[in-house]
């Protein structure tokens, strides 16, 4: 996926976690949906049942009160029909008017009772068997009263045949309608309980039906979360395991990948190419171009490698100027390694950087599975190894990974561990070269070179460790010891004599950056008794472009001391002379990659001739690096620069070595001075 691409679908999953979307809408609906599904469902069950209770209760109500009406008019008409039956056997007057008393009682009773009954909600049928039953009652009251006369007329056969023929039946009758109406009642309050118990079922049934619905919506509210859920945490891993600067996948990412192309590989048995690739010296254009610069071309070159390789190919960056490209299904080597000189070849393309034109090449390390290892940190590691060692053997290539290449891995940790001790066992020491002014023949100054007295692997020089000593921060303490070194060791020449010799120092971004640099100068000037005038720092020119104000600022501390400054390997960086005007500086040394040519290439001889107008016009002094041989010394005198340094003259030598050559006559061993124009002394 081209680099853009992959950035703005992360911007646009971004985009997607921030803002309030359309899902996170349908969302909210959803839970309001089923909230009032709830809420409602609560209410109208609620309501239903209340209904429903009420209802019931009504009719359970009602249905008692009638029944209790009519149960009082049964008893009250039988205890009559009783009284009426045994009345006419009742001999003695007080006893009779007693009944006749109770008789009555009953009778009101009944009254009482009917007319209640009259208040109560009646049916038709009910209205109807309660009227006949008024209308039997009506017509047995004049006989009741007949028999009653009859009694008391002492007409005894004749009441009891009134009671017997005429009063009873009438009495059944009243009795025969009342249980009728009893009857009619309960059928009523059975019809009137089945309609209540009806309602209670449907209420129940809608409360049902839409509890199912509440929890349909509940369920599926719950599955859309949990969609959602999952992809949100889905994007965030993927925003996690992108990288931020390019849109590559991260380490975290490729690894992952990795394993599965393995796994994948294993089952059909193919192979699989792993490519670790670092920029060549992509320190020196985050240095002098400043970082926004160093992320563009990082950027370029992740585009660049994405599209050389196919879409199911994994393009890494693994941080920093690191990335990692791992080719599945590959067949043969050959194949792998058409990849990879597309890589080198597509790196080396010139970037624009901010209207600039750069070059930049980069280095690959090559392992391949199985052959190479069977897992994935192990790929990546033998990759990682083989990539130091293209390094190595000169940038800008690749290196297929092999297993010597381990041991000497193994033997770099162990210089590590042994560089960390260098110091406090006195193991490192300054070697010094000359510088020699043409115009005088003399040596005016010696540039301290440091070397590491290995215990086993003799004298090394700072190629095998300076990087170390700087990745680990060590290079701070080293530099300030050493520093103490070569000033007591430039005013003990002082001493013998050579009283207008300079030293130069070299001081890495790390040791120029650090806050104790201008104090370390001033205690090793105080404790040597070394004139300032006499020192030198050298300095990069990629330290000028990190922060330029803080190093101008840095800069002209280290000129307040008295002592002064060198730019050194000019023309190795991105810098130009216009950049360093701003810099007091005293002195620039032209890269020896310059005066390589200089006697035989026009163009180099130009480039050191224009170098050499610019600082007479900024009034800078000259250092010509790296002289091997006469004709270059030659060729540097015709251009007019003054001072030169290099195996032709003296390759670095231990101290005591110095003596010899500052009381040699230069002139004389070099031959005439032919035509040396006027320039500022170095040191
Ligand atoms: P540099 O400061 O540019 O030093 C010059 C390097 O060129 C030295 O390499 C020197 O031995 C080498 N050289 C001199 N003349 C010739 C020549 O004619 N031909 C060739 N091919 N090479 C020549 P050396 O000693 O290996 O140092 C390499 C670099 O290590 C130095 O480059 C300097 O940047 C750094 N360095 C050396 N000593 C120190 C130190 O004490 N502190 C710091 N921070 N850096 C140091
Ligand atoms: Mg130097
Ligand atoms: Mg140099």
């Amino acid at each position: 996926m081209p680099t853009e691409a992959a950035t703005l679908m992360r911007m646009q999953a971004a985009r997607r976690i921030a803002r309030p979307t359309a899902w996170k809408l349908a969302l909210l609906a959803g839970f309001v949906t089923q909230l009032m599904l709830i809420v409602f469902v609560t209410a109208i069950g609620l309501q239903q049942l209340e209904v429903t209770t009420r209802n019931l209760q009504q009719v359970v109500d009602v249905h008692m009160r009638k029944q209790n009406y009519i149960k009082r008019m049964v008893v009250a008409a039988r205890e009559r029909t009783v009284i009426l039956l045994i009345l006419p056997q009742i001999r003695d007057p007080f006893e009779r008017d007693a009944m006749l008393m109770k008789f009555n009682e009953q009778g009101a009773d009944f009254v009482a009772a009917r007319l209640a009954l009259l208040g109560m909600p009646l049916s038709d049928t009910e209205a109807a068997l309660i009227s006949r039953q008024g209308q039997v009652t009506g017509a047995a009251q004049p006989v009741q009263l007949r028999v009653i006369d009859l009694i008391n007329a002492d007409f005894i056969d004749e009441a009891t045949n009134l009671v017997l023929n005429q009063a009873i039946p009438m009495q059944n009758e009243v009795m025969s309608t009342l249980s009728q109406l009893e009857a009619e009642t309960q059928a009523i309050s059975t019809a009137a309980s089945e309609k209540a118990r009806k309602e209670h079922a449907a209420a129940r049934f809608w409360m049902y039906l839409l509890s199912g619905a509440a929890l349909l919506v509940g369920l599926l509210v719950a599955a859309v979360v949990f969609y959602f859920a999952a992809r949100i945490s889905r994007e965030r891993e993927q925003l996690v395991s992108l990288d931020t600067l390019t849109g590559l996948p991260n380490r975290m990412l490729f690894m992952d990948r990795l394993n599965q192309s393995l796994i994948r590989a294993k089952r059909y048995n193919t192979q699989i190419g792993l490519m670790f690739i670092d920029l060549d010296r992509f320190k020196r254009v985050n240095d002098t171009l400043g970082h926004a610069s160093g992320d563009q071309l990082i950027r370029e070159v992740a585009r660049r490698l994405r599209d050389t390789v196919r879409a199911d190919d994994i393009v890494a960056r693994l941080g920093g100027d690191e990335f990692v490209v791992a080719i599945s299904d590959v067949v043969t080597l050959s194949s792998i390694l058409q990849v990879v000189e597309k890589m080198l070849a597509t790196v080396t393309v010139p970037y624009q950087l901010d209207g600039r034109e750069i070059f930049c090449s980069c280095s690959i390390g090559i392992s391949i599975y199985p052959h190479d290892g069977t897992s994935a940190s192990n790929l990546l590691k033998n990759a990682d190894t083989a990539m130091y060692h293209a390094k190595n053997s000169g940038r800008n290539r690749f290196q297929l990974y092999d297993a010597a290449m381990n041991a000497m891995a193994e033997e770099r940790l162990q210089l590590e561990t042994e560089l960390h001790y260098a110091l406090e066992r006195n193991e490192f020491v300054f070697h010094y070269q000359p510088q020699l002014n043409l115009k005088t023949g003399r040596i005016h100054a010696v540039e301290a070179l440091i070397r590491w007295q290995h215990p086993k692997k003799g004298l090394l020089s700072p190629a095998n460790f300076l990087d170390m000593l700087d990745e680990t921060g060590d290079i701070v303490s080293v530099g300030r010891t050493l520093l103490l070194v070569a000033c007591r060791q430039t005013a003990i020449w002082h001493a013998a004599g050579f009283t207008d010799l300079g030293v130069a120092v070299n001081v890495s971004g790390k040791e120029f950056w650090h806050s104790g640099l201008i104090d370390s100068i001033r205690n090793a000037l105080t404790q040597s008794g070394l004139p300032p005038s006499a020192l030198q720092i050298e300095l990069t020119e990629g330290i000028f472009m990190d922060d330029v104000e803080a190093a101008e600022g840095k800069v002209q501390a280290l000129k307040a001391l008295g002592i002064s400054v060198a730019v050194d390997d000019f023309g190795t960086g991105y810098s130009s002379l216009a950049h360093l005007k701003r810099f007091p500086l005293d002195v620039l040394k032209i890269d020896r990659y310059f005066v390589k040519d200089v006697h035989h290439a026009p163009a180099s001889e130009a480039l050191v001739s224009s170098i050499l107008a610019l600082c007479r016009g900024l009034n800078l002094g000259i250092v010509a690096e790296g002289i091997e041989n006469r004709e270059q010394l030659e060729s540097l005198r015709k251009l007019g620069c003054q001072v030169v340094q290099g195996y032709f003259i003296s390759r670095p030598v231990p101290a005591d070595a110095i003596h010899a050559l500052l009381g040699k006559n230069w002139l004389q061993a070099l031959g005439p001075a032919e035509h040396v124009q006027p320039n500022r002394t170095a040191i």
